[in-house]
């Protein structure tokens, strides 16, 4: 059996080895290696593939919420409310754009951002509202987006780890992941669901204003070259990541099916397993499992990681500390037991493999050795 990675990114390039060595040949021949073709063409595939207006292609995840947050001409102290149970770039750039990032509690099944906390949260200083789609799967953006709308608020969504996602509405209608509030950020980093060779991110939008101002401040603030409207940041996809891009985003799809047949397989094991809650789906959005990421109940988990890597099989907890308990991130207003959910995530959920190339062999393997361990 192949050694089992967390996300076997080997074994899917050997997959995909000709397209992406001739793509990246290509590129290399084309001499092309900033804003070329290939660029272009995946912005225009992305667009295509999302059903959104605009895509700007920029140098990583951080990056793209960071450009979102600059594009709305926020003042330093205004408030943007994010999750507690996040990955910290989303926190990141709200602090670093001097804002105040507001935390509020997530849903205990869905890990995503509590609509009626995000309302209790707002004050006459809140501006945004940034909803993480956790894991692989759209935090619940129509109540997020009505609240919005009320209080006159931006949505940032951060979609790094739900590309390709798909959130219904009551009326019916779908929408993309990260196409639905006033900007959706991504991140193209290698272990994304749509990852490339090195760095990458994106911004969506369907304003046409927005889109003009987030390609300016990529760009050193200029529309005409040297001529610098407003201060802007150096933030581009080179050509050799967006051709691999190109490659991978046709497979897309198939990869999502991929892990979620892994997901399923994981979830029959484990359905009577005691002390393990399988990942609910949420109601409104189709999940591309990012993670697969159990709830442990009365178990050690980092005892079972111990066990699981002795069998050759890595296991992650993501994420150990909130953020309102990170050390970057201590301010009086929070202190332990505010976030409850959130907390209580921290110190229970553990993350098994998932990705596009798992064999049943391996899934067996990860399968009856969790077992076994539970059974201790
Ligand atoms: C990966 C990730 C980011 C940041 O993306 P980078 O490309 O690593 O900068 C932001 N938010 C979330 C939720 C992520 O998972």
């Amino acid at each position: 059996m192949k050694a089992i990675q967390m996300v076997d990114l080997k074994s899917q390039y050997e997959n995909i080895q000709s397209e992406i060595d001739s793509a990246v040949l290509d590129v290399i021949r084309s001499s092309a290696f900033i804003n070329g073709p290939e660029v272009k063409a995946f912005q225009e595939e992305l667009e295509n593939y999302l059903n959104v207006k605009h895509v700007i292609p920029c140098a990583n995840g951080t990056d793209a919420l960071q450009i979102a947050m600059m594009a709305l001409d926020l003042q330093p102290g205004d408030e943007v409310i994010t999750a507690s149970f996040t990955y910290v770039a989303t926190a990141e750039v709200i602090a670093l754009l001097q804002l105040k990032p507001v935390l509020v509690d997530v849903h205990p099944d869905t890990f995503n951002i509590d609509p009626l906390a995000v309302e209790k949260a707002i004050t006459p200083r809140t501006k945004a509202i940034v909803p993480v789609h956790l894991f692989g799967q759209c935090a619940d953006m129509e109540p997020i987006m009505e609240i919005a709308r009320r209080h006159h608020l931006f949505v940032i969504e951060d979609t790094a780890q739900a590309i390709g996602a798909k959130y219904s509405f009551s009326n019916g209608s779908s929408a993309s992941a990260g196409t639905i509030g006033d900007i959706g950020a991504t991140s193209f980093f290698p272990s994304k669901n749509l990852g490339c060779y090195g760095d990458g991110g994106a911004l969506f939008t369907n304003n046409d204003d927005l889109a003009a101002k987030m390609r300016m401040i990529a760009n050193h603030g200029q529309t005409v070259r040297y001529y610098h409207d407003v201060v802007g940041v150096n933030s581009r996809l080179d050509s050799i990541q967006a051709a691999i891009l190109r490659v991978k985003l046709r497979k897309l799809n198939e990869y999502s099916a991929a892990r979620n047949e892994a997901a399923r397989f994981y979830d029959e094991a484990f359905a009577d397993e005691a002390k393990l809650n399988t990942p609910e789906r949420a109601k409104n959005s189709t999940h591309v499992f990012h993670q697969y990421t159990l709830i442990t109940d009365g178990l050690d988990r980092f005892a079972m990681q111990e066990f699981l890597s002795s069998k050759g099989i890595p296991a992650m907890v993501y994420y150990p500390v909130p953020l309102h308990l990170q050390k970057a991130y201590t301010d009086p207003r929070y202190k332990e037991g505010d976030f409850p959910v959130t907390e209580e995530l921290c110190k229970r959920v553990i993350s098994l493999p998932m990705h596009t190339e798992l064999t049943n062999e391996q899934l067996e393997w990860i399968v009856s050795c969790v077992k076994e361990f539970c059974k201790a």
